[in-house]
């Protein structure tokens, strides 16, 4: 079968240095959830005629796409281009990504149907109707609004990280505000980034998104991404459609902290005594770390407004949230989390900072405290305590 695969595939090697860095062949030791093995099975069924069987299927399915492989790889095998391609193939043939979760992704690019079920949801769990090991975060019952302040950067603030954690964006925000810039909130008309349709093999519906994006946000203002999963979706729209205009688009696109690390002195000082004082440990969202590689300059933003920043010792592993996968694969995603849980209690941490929402909710229903790095800010420049 033609998977579709070209050059990128001959570039690996077979040499294992990625091993180590894979979160599921680290919880398995199993070689074909490892990317060697899962390269070799694209080579198997692309050039060898070899059947697509379950295990095949299984083994490609299983992947996290965290991509922490292709930081490791020493003759640059664009592993994430491969497995992008991979899942096209399959999902164009309906092998992967069944039609309830079709039905259920394209409720993410509607935003009032998105807020009224995020209330009934929210409502359903005070009252004691939606059961824990769904897994799900508490709810916001409402959101505070958003409102344009000028039009220096525009603030993208997309789907399901709008209606659950709406919080964050507006710290994040006011922290552009109070480093002098005047912010414009994409709202509604950049509802999705199209980033969990890509994972899902829905290449059409994903490039759909990411036109609609790209006419609805024009002009030369940067647009700034406080999700690590959907900066690194945005950045991708240029590879995506081909484009001259997406292209130039992709090249607007920043991660919040990058942004602002850029020029710290815009930000404003915070006297010593009006620090935060916590221990926070850094986690790297592994689209900011792998992807996008602007982890650092989390740490840059953070450092002036609180005590101490640790580091975790597990080399940024991923912690098993990748998009939806915690919710495809519990059990895997939970094995993953529980080897991220073991770092931070070794870290001993007051509060863990993460730039995606998919990783601070994996996180924090395992009881982990965890802020946005932005929120964390905006606490220390506000002196006013963040939503919890
Ligand atoms: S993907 Fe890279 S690091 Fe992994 S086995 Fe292939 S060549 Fe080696
Ligand atoms: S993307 Fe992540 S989960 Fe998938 S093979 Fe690479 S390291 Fe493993």
């Amino acid at each position: 079968m033609n998977l579709g695969l070209g050059d990128g595939l001959q570039s690996c090697v077979q040499c294992g240095l990625c091993l180590p860095h894979c979160p599921t062949w680290r919880v398995t030791g199993d070689e074909s959830r490892s990317p060697r093995g899962r390269i070799a099975l694209m080579r198997a069924v692309q050039e060898g005629g070899a059947p697509l069987s379950a295990e095949v299927l299984d083994s490609w399915d299983t992947c996290v796409l965290c991509r922490g492989c292709e930081t490791a790889c020493p003759s640059g095998v664009p592993f994430g281009e491969l497995m992008e391609q991979t899942r096209d193939t399959l999902a164009a043939e309906g092998r992967i990504t069944p039609r309830w979760e079709r039905l259920a992704l394209r409720s993410l690019t509607r935003p009032g149907l998105l807020r009224e079920a995020t209330r009934a949801m929210a409502l359903a769990q005070r009252v004691g109707l939606v059961p824990r090991r769904l897994g799900l975060p508490r709810l916001p019952l409402r959101s505070e609004p958003m409102r344009a302040s000028g039009d220096d950067v525009w603030l993208f603030t997309g789907c399901v990280m709008d209606a659950w954690q709406r919080d964050v964006h507006v710290a994040a925000q006011r922290v552009l505000e109070a480093a002098g810039y005047g912010v414009r909130p994409t709202g509604d008309l950049a509802p999705c980034c199209g980033a969990l349709q890509r994972h899902a093999g829905l290449v059409e519906e994903a490039g759909d998104l990411a036109e609609r994006i790209v006419s609805a946000l024009p002009g030369g203002a940067p647009v700034v991404v406080d999700s690590a999963g959907c900066g690194a979706a945005l950045q991708g729209y240029g590879a995506l459609l081909g484009t001259r205009a997406a292209g130039s688009f992709a090249s607007r696109v920043h991660d919040i902290s990058d942004f602002l690390a850029a020029h710290p002195e815009r930000l404003p000082a915070v006297e010593p005594e009006r620090r935060l004082h916590l221990r926070v440990a850094v986690q790297d969202p592994c689209h900011l770390r792998h992807v996008q590689r602007a982890h650092q300059a989390t740490r840059v933003v953070l450092a002036p407004y609180v005590d101490e920043l640790v580091e975790l010792d597990d080399e940024g592993l991923c912690c098993g949230a990748g998009g939806a996968f915690s919710m495809l694969h519990p059990g895997l995603a939970g094995a993953i989390r529980d080897r991220k849980l073991a770092a931070i209690e070794r870290a001993a941490p007051d509060v863990v900072a993460s730039a995606n929402p998919g990783c601070s909710m994996h996180l924090g229903v395992a009881g982990v405290p965890v802020a946005h790095p932005l929120s964390l800010v905006w606490e220390a420049i506000s002196g006013s305590p963040r939503q919890r």
